[in-house]
């Protein structure tokens, strides 16, 4: 059944690196282990705001694959979550569990687009009026996969991107600007 086309538009924030500082350990990026590492980052709340205000839903979609391979306890992520959406005027959190690496990978697992096909069905979203904001080039990949235009955070880390963003920038205050002045409507 073809795509119904809708006017709700939609920013998918990845989760470590565009809301909260990921640790980094050897110039890449790990998930925090527990409440008290979970550090949103200061121009997180205002720029959440805006995007509300210009009328987009707010989507986090987050892969947490040490849930996964048994190495974080799924509680500490839902506990991180319910903090984090208890601060900002965040609608809907999607995560993806799984393991990777071979052991499992469905299709909800970034660079598949799986988080944001059901966020966008369950919300009625237009894909090709939204956005993907994130670190890695996971989300980028993802971003193009479920038709949205992409922004990369450019944290500096030792990973190459696969696929070639719309938009670079270094933090989500500057995906913001992005966002609110696109001619893509
Ligand atoms: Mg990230």
């Amino acid at each position: 059944m073809p795509e119904k086309s809708t006017s709700v538009r939609a920013v998918f924030l990845d989760r470590d690196g565009v809301i909260n500082r990921a640790l980094e350990r050897d110039e890449k990026p790990y998930p925090p282990r527990c409440l008290a590492e979970f550090e949103i980052y200061p121009e997180v709340s205002a720029a959440c705001a805006k995007l509300k205000a210009a009328g987009f839903v707010l989507v986090v979609a987050t892969n947490q694959p040490d849930v996964g391979r048994g190495t974080l306890d799924q509680a500490i992520v839902e506990k991180i979550h319910a903090h984090m959406t208890a601060a900002l005027p965040i609608d809907r959190v999607e995560v993806c569990y799984d393991a990777g690496q071979g052991r499992s990978d469905s299709d909800c697992r970034k660079p598949k687009p799986g988080m944001l096909l059901r966020a966008a069905r369950e919300l009625n979203i237009n894909l090709a009026r939204s956005w993907m904001v994130g670190d890695r080039w996971r989300d980028v990949d993802c971003g193009h996969a479920a038709g949205c235009k992409t922004i990369f955070v450019d944290r500096g880390y030792a990973e190459e991107l696969r696929q070639k963003p719309n938009f670079t920038v270094k933090n989500l205050a500057e995906a913001v600007e992005i966002i609110l002045f696109s001619p893509v409507k």
